[in-house]
């Protein structure tokens, strides 16, 4: 007989059931495996495995449910990151604005082409680049001899940053902007939809983003006719009209039809999904404003909370999570390091006034499960546990 262990003081959330999952990706397939596995078996019948119609048929509801003017499909959304970088030429000599509070695949692709990332600093409510350090960030690229070419805003745990403040100081200074929205696809600023919001906008469908399919995929939306067409071109190897002209440098940066399949089934649902994590959001921050500094989004945008993200005390958090664990219930922290202190980006320049807010929130955030199916009794037991913590 093995020795009994003290009962736990109060009950553990998730023991006598399943653990909680930080996303719940069972409860979304459980919803639409039948249509899920018949696109997939539509696939495997025609046999166009890549650049299939369902590529073709994903490109246009995306640029419908955008209203972006063109949709390119791609690999992942680090490919997407790549292809826009080549599309804009970037290269040594030239500097790109993005913040350090951000995942690592923001910068990673400037940087594989030559270009230098100047990090910027993020607003400590919204989580996104803080407009207000891009002159700082601007000066410290002109002092380090790089002609400043683009801004890369990132739309951090799903709510778009002030593209508005960003397209104007990119039009002042002669700058493109692009939007790193992968984890944003479906969020919204001022009722115009991610994608629409810069002059060009990268996703990404890995499995866990709010869109996602079952592997990797991502996809770039631009107004700009002329761009899209050097995009689909670097897409496959640098194509041009004809199959085997070689007119540019490209990639094999293409989607794969099943992956396409799988995500035109989930489209079909995520608009429901997007309402879900509204109601969800809105009852964390209902419960948690009194004992957390809770997630603001301005009422002019809407986020799709790819992460819900709280701030605690920086002494305190490892002790709440650890007592969370304890409970079964999961908690991450993005990102535990901004990147201008990690080994890879030490060495590239950071804005005058260095970026205190992003080396801050690297200490404070905490972020808890978030999921359209996270039903209300698994959320009260996240929240009850919370609270608990929080006192210690
Ligand atoms: C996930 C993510 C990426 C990379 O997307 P992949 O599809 O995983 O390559 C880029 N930027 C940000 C902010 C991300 O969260």
């Amino acid at each position: 007989m093995t020795p009994s262990s003290p009962m736990p003081a109060e009950p553990v959330a998730g023991s006598a059931t399943m653990p909680i999952p930080f996303i719940d990706l069972k409860a979304q397939q459980a919803r639409i495996r039948p249509a899920i596995d018949r696109a997939i078996a539509r696939v495997l019948e025609h046999g166009q495995y890549i650049m299939g119609p369902e590529v073709l048929e994903l490109e246009r509801r995306l640029q419908s449910s955008t209203g972006a003017a063109h949709a390119i499909s791609c690999a992942s959304g680090t490919d997407a990151l790549m292809m826009a970088m080549m599309a804009k030429e970037v290269g040594p000599g030239q500097a790109v604005l993005c913040p350090a509070f951000t995942y690592t695949a923001t910068p990673e692709s400037l940087v594989l082409l030559g270009g230098t990332p100047v990090f910027v600093d993020v607003e400590h409510d919204s989580f996104n680049i803080s407009v207000a350090t891009l002159e700082g960030g601007l000066h410290a690229a002109r002092k380090a001899g790089l002609r400043p070419v683009g801004i890369i805003g990132v739309d951090l745990f799903g709510q778009p940053a002030g593209y508005a403040a960003l397209n104007d100081f990119a039009d002042a200074h002669g700058l493109w902007v692009l939007a790193d929205a992968a984890q944003s696809f479906g969020a919204e600023c001022a009722g115009r939809r991610v994608g629409t919001l810069a002059e060009m906008t990268v996703t990404s469908f890995f499995p866990a983003k709010p869109l996602g399919c079952y592997g990797d995929g991502g996809a770039i939306f631009t107004e700009d006719a002329e761009l899209a067409a050097v995009l689909r071109s670097i897409r496959s190897h640098g194509r041009g009209a004809d199959k085997y002209d070689v007119i540019r440098h490209g990639i094999n940066g293409r989607l794969d039809t099943i992956q396409a399949a799988v995500l035109i089934e989930k489209l079909s649902i995520f608009e429901d999904e997007i309402e879900r994590r509204q109601v969800i959001a809105a009852r964390y921050s209902d419960k948690l404003a009194n004992v957390a500094v809770i997630p603001s989004v301005p009422p002019t945008r809407r986020s799709v909370w790819a992460q819900y993200t709280l701030r605690v005390d920086a002494a305190k958090r490892t002790t709440i999570q650890a007592m969370l664990k304890a409970r079964g219930i999961p908690t991450e922290i993005y990102y535990p390091r901004p990147l201008h202190h990690q080994p890879a980006y030490q060495p590239f320049p950071v804005a005058d006034g260095g970026l205190p807010i992003s080396e801050t929130l690297a200490q404070e955030v905490l972020s808890l499960p978030m999921h359209p199916y996270l039903d209300e009794a698994t959320q009260d037991l996240i929240i009850g546990a919370l609270a608990v913590a929080l006192r210690t």
